[in-house]
């Protein structure tokens, strides 16, 4: 008895309509989705002139019986679902039924395999979609699929294929992506009979990345592994010295199928803001799980869309996948991670997206407890003193560190003032004895009458003087001693004049700006016990990391490095 059906013709209507085979990394993603579907834990792909005269698939997966031989190349004959409906639990990549006709149209293709109740295997023919030769023959359990001479019998679609090397190319990708989906999967692929790429099935992402990428991007990942609402994230993430130019290493797979959502790709953003440089986006591979009808891929026949029925509970629970994964990492030798930060996230998250509400005064207080109980690393450093007036030097084990002292400054402002942001002003406000009346362009007086909350809820008390001056009362109370009449100059000049920042959000931006504006700059003489407050300082910061630009606050040089260099 066969397992495949003919899907009837209502749920063919309601399912996307077909795909469509341009090239020859098709035919192989439908094959290899196939075997894994089949229960596959070992496949081999043998490649041929880029794919277009010749693809083969052999699995070690459940087999084609029999009675199912010549429908598996019917158009909509499928074992995986019965109707529409079946779709909000089913986990296979395919389910249309449409695959292997397809491809059995516009090539010749030969199909060979055996199911674990049958003695024998079969092999069926197949040529432009006429069934040529259907017989038993000797086989061992699981599936071979043969494409040979794809588009043969239409010349267009052949004719816009590229050069071998090319279509080699998208194989490769598109190969390289399922086996990071399908860990517990052993695949290898062979090109014009060189084994180009080999994953072993030991379930360990890392291993795969480190293959693909090197060293270097190893080194700079740290582990996601978060689960809330049943909804579980895995994968890896990049710190800011591996971030992007472009969106090419944001892979995503939804229950192991490669996806494209921009609702995601937003909530990653987001989480990376303030983490990563300029312009840069963040390096990512994530597995989502979840039950398949918490959404719909029934919306594009390639099914790299999805549909998410509680998008804002998709969006929040990567976020805090993703922000979970990034806080939890080494800072000055130290390992040790902050079970607590589930409320900075939370803080974090609702700063940016403006549900941030201003604490009340009697919280204050309970805040100041879980100051007091906060964690924070201990770290026993040797000071070695200012490096070019610029870099904190310090020794810890068999490490030395270099403190950027005003990026790690800025970081440690910005998160002061944001922990401040809309306080009242006699919690967050230096009032000045003298005032400053500082003259001012229209071009800024304009910019302060649009965003004066902005300056009040940073701490700065101000008031709009005549019509072309301001009124400076009170500055942002934060631990280091500045210029009072320069930093606001400086902030609304940043503000009005450069918009280079690609921190987007005005108000992020302005924070980050103040932070920028009040922290030590480079070649500024720092005396040891100030150092010693930056670093203690930095300490019980949770994103001690990155200043918010992205720039990273320390970098780390080992003893072997050094070593190496003078051997
Ligand atoms: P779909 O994957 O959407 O069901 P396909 O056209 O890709 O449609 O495949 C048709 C059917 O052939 C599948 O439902 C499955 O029963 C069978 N099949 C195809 N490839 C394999 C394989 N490698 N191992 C076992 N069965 C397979
Ligand atoms: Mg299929």
């Amino acid at each position: 008895m066969g397992n495949i059906v003919l899907l009837d013709d209502l749920t063919i209507n309601k399912i996307a309509a077909g795909e469509v085979i341009e090239r020859p990394a098709n035919v192989v993603k439908e094959l290899v989705e196939n075997s894994i579907d089949a229960g596959a834990k070992n496949i081999e792909i043998e490649i041929k002139k880029g794919g277009k005269s010749f693809i083969r698939i052999s699995d070690n997966g459940k087999g084609i019986s029999k009675d199912d031989m010549e429908l598996s190349v019917e158009r909509h004959a499928t074992s995986k679902i019965k109707k529409v409906e079946d779709l909000e639990n089913t986990y296979t990549m395919g389910f249309r039924g449409e695959a292997l006709a397809s491809i059995a149209a516009i090539s010749i293709l030969t199909i060979i395999s055996k199911t674990n109740e049958s003695l024998n295997g079969n092999k069926l023919i197949c040529e432009g979609g006429d069934i040529k030769e259907f017989n038993e023959c000797a086989s061992s359990k699981g599936t071979t699929i043969t494409v040979e001479n794809l588009f043969f019998n239409t010349p267009v679609r052949y004719k816009f294929l590229k050069q071998d090397s090319t279509e080699f190319r998208y194989i490769k990708d598109m190969v390289q992506k399922i086996a990071m989906a399908n860990l517990d999967v052993s695949i290898k692929l062979i090109n014009d009979g060189k084994a180009v790429f080999k994953s072993n099935g030991n379930g360990k992402l890392e291993d795969i990345i480190f293959q693909l990428y090197g060293k270097e991007i190893s080194q700079n990942l740290v582990n996601v592994n978060y689960e809330e609402d049943n909804i579980k994230i895995t994968g890896m993430v990049g710190n800011t010295l591996i971030a992007r130019d472009s969106r090419k290493d944001q892979i995503i797979f939804l229950n192991k199928r490669n996806i494209r959502n921009q609702l995601l790709l937003n909530s990653a953003d987001e989480a990376f803001k303030a983490g990563i440089g300029i312009g840069k986006y963040g390096f990512f591979i994530l597995n989502l799980e979840m039950s398949a009808n918490y959404y719909d891929v029934n919306v594009h026949p390639t099914k790299t869309e999805v549909r998410f029925k509680e998008e804002e509970k998709i969006y929040k629970i990567l976020y805090r996948a993703l922000k979970n994964a990034m806080l939890n990492r080494e800072f000055l030798g130290n390992n040790e991670i902050d079970n607590n930060k589930d409320e900075y996230i939370k803080s974090e998250y609702n700063f940016s997206t403006n549900s941030f509400i201003k604490e009340e005064e009697s919280k204050v207080e309970d805040n100041q407890e879980i100051i007091n109980r906060d964690f924070r690393r201990n770290v026993n450093y040797k000071y070695l003193g200012i490096s070019f007036r610029t870099f904190i030097t310090a020794e810890i084990d068999n490490d030395i560190y270099l403190i950027d002292q005003h990026a790690a400054h800025e970081r440690l402002l910005y998160e002061q003032i944001k922990a401040n942001y809309k306080q009242t002003k006699t919690n967050n406000t230096q009032m000045l004895l003298i005032p400053d009346i500082v003259n001012l362009t229209n071009k800024e007086i304009q910019f302060i009458k649009e965003h004066i909350e902005f300056f009040n809820n940073t701490g700065f008390d101000i008031e709009l003087f005549g019509d072309n001056s301001v009124k400076v009362m009170g500055v942002p109370d934060i631990s280091y001693k500045y210029s009072s009449k320069n930093i606001f100059l400086d902030i609304l000049d940043e503000m009005v004049n450069n918009e280079r920042s690609t921190i987007k959000d005005v108000e992020e931006r302005f924070i980050a700006t103040v932070a920028c504006k009040a922290a030590v700059k480079a070649n500024m003489d720092l005396k040891k016990e100030e150092v010693d407050w930056l670093i203690n300082d930095l300490l019980i910061l949770k994103n001690p990391y990155t200043c918010p630009h992205g720039r990273p606050t320390t970098i780390k040089i080992s003893k072997e490095e050094l070593v190496k260099k003078f051997s």
